[in-house]
């Protein structure tokens, strides 16, 4: 049988386990078992602890103070259901108070909670810039990436790596037809048309070029220059917007639709779509040969209106797994939560990576751990930890979501890994190599 073959063969369980039978009989019981066993508990503890030493590399998030208005380009509305477990009533958060800042209460209850506020506003005005970095040190994140609009002074350089947006890009005609969709779309586009007229002032242009071969010099340009101030990634959120899925049109095809629009008039829906996904692959191909690895929202999203189908993160492959992407490092955020076990599948290739954020927010460790464990037991390698810590309010700001999603995680971990040693899946040396590259290791690589 051909080489490449008998390799996949061999990795085939039966073909290590016999073997295993052949070299060594005693390794029979390596076999992995359908049930954990007794010794399930003791090995969670022993990792924990292991797992506790472990500094984080966190792959996404939002830090910031709640009035920063550039931790996020995009906005959800104040009236959007939040899940239960992000609401200011979920106990753990004040876990995370107490933890963090020595709150002594045991609820946030509006005269408890402003004796918090007091002690975030007094440890600010004592640290100054070292603040946040004092919140990593106690939740136990050595670097984390900011996904914002800008970096603020307040978060240092040493610890904090910036990934800025390029969803504005695709937004460069009328866009009238967009935000008339939602109430959501009504209140976020305009702010990627202001985010996309800041970008033109940082090219030293007055409006949109009227030539589309200026517009794509544009944002080689925009990417080049935040690259240079520091940029270390790309973040798309176009899932808020639009369907996930992104055609190949010709460039022609592209060029024709964006001269005819430039200077006005309202391109229909398909055109439109057409001239995105067209400009969205350009990016790609910009970030392959810039070495920008591309952060890309897949997973429900925040506010009411935000759309399942469209979003689906499955509607991604065909970009995935075009090789002329070959050299685009995809890290697909929130590992398309909630089909995040048909997602691990898209892991395959050798460039895209999966990312845990908000998934360990959204589920109880005792989901996230069943989800984390399928994704340990497919591509170990290719997973990688993120917090989308995000300030919803003065009380559960940023520094309280880096803490339950880090002890979130930690927890699932240790449990998913606890009992794959126990079933047999893996040995305890494996489970801790596998603890090291999720939480740091793998994501280092990435953003080296
Ligand atoms: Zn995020």
């Amino acid at each position: 049988m051909p080489a490449m073959m008998r390799d996949a063969r061999c990795l085939s369980a039966l073909c290590a386990l016999v073997t295993l039978v052949f070299a060594a009989p005693s390794s029979v019981q390596a076999q992995a078992q359908p049930y954990f066993g007794p010794d399930r508990q003791a090995i969670y503890a022993k990792l924990r602890r292991e797992i506790n030493a472990i500094t984080i590399f966190d792959n996404h998030g939002h830090p910031g103070l709640p009035d920063d208005g550039e931790v996020d380009a995009t906005q959800i509305p104040a009236d959007s259901s939040l899940p239960f477990r992000l609401r200011m009533d979920n106990a753990e958060f004040v876990a995370a108070s107490r933890a963090l800042f020595g709150y002594t209460y045991n609820d946030f209850a509006p005269q408890h909670a402003a004796s918090l506020v007091l002690e975030k506003k007094n440890l600010r005005e004592k640290l100054g810039a070292a603040y946040f970095s004092r919140v990593l040190d106690e939740v136990g994140i050595e670097t984390a990436i900011a996904n914002r609009v800008s970096m603020p002074p307040y978060l240092q350089g040493a610890r904090f790596r910036w990934v800025f947006f390029v969803d504005p890009f695709l937004f460069p005609l009328n866009n009238e037809g967009f935000a008339a969709k939602n109430p959501d779309l009504k209140l976020n586009v305009p702010l990627e048309e202001k985010l996309l007229q800041r970008y033109f002032s940082e090219a030293s242009l007055k409006q949109v070029p009227s030539s589309f071969s200026d517009y794509l010099a544009f944002i080689s340009r925009i990417l080049q220059q935040k690259k240079q101030a520091g940029g270390v990634g790309i973040k798309f959120e176009i899932a808020y917007f639009r369907s996930l899925f992104f055609a190949d049109p010709a460039r022609d095809k592209a060029e024709k639709i964006y001269s005819q629009y430039a200077r006005g008039g309202s391109p229909p829906e398909g055109d439109y779509r057409d001239l995105q996904d067209f400009i969205f692959r350009y990016i790609l191909q910009e970030a392959g040969r810039l070495q920008l690895p591309v952060q890309i929202h897949t997973a429900v999203g925040g506010g009411d209106y935000f759309n399942l189908s469209d979003g689906n993160i499955m509607k991604l492959e065909s970009v995935l797994r075009d090789p002329r992407f070959g050299n685009v490092t995809f890290v697909l955020l929130h590992g398309g939560f909630p089909r995040e076990r048909e997602a691990i599948w898209l892991a395959a290739r050798k460039n895209v990576y999966l990312d845990s954020s908000l998934m360990e927010l959204f589920l109880y460790p005792e989901e996230f751990k069943r989800s984390l464990q399928q994704w340990l037991e497919t591509f170990p390698e290719k997973i990688v930890f993120g917090s989308d810590t995000f300030p919803i309010s003065d009380v559960t700001g940023a520094e309280e979501f880096y803490w339950l999603a880090a002890e979130s995680s930690r927890n699932a971990l240790a449990a998913a890994l606890a009992e794959m040693v126990s079933e047999n899946e893996i040995t305890e040396l494996q489970a801790a190599a596998f603890a090291h590259k999720y939480l740091h290791d793998t994501a280092v690589q990435l953003y080296k």
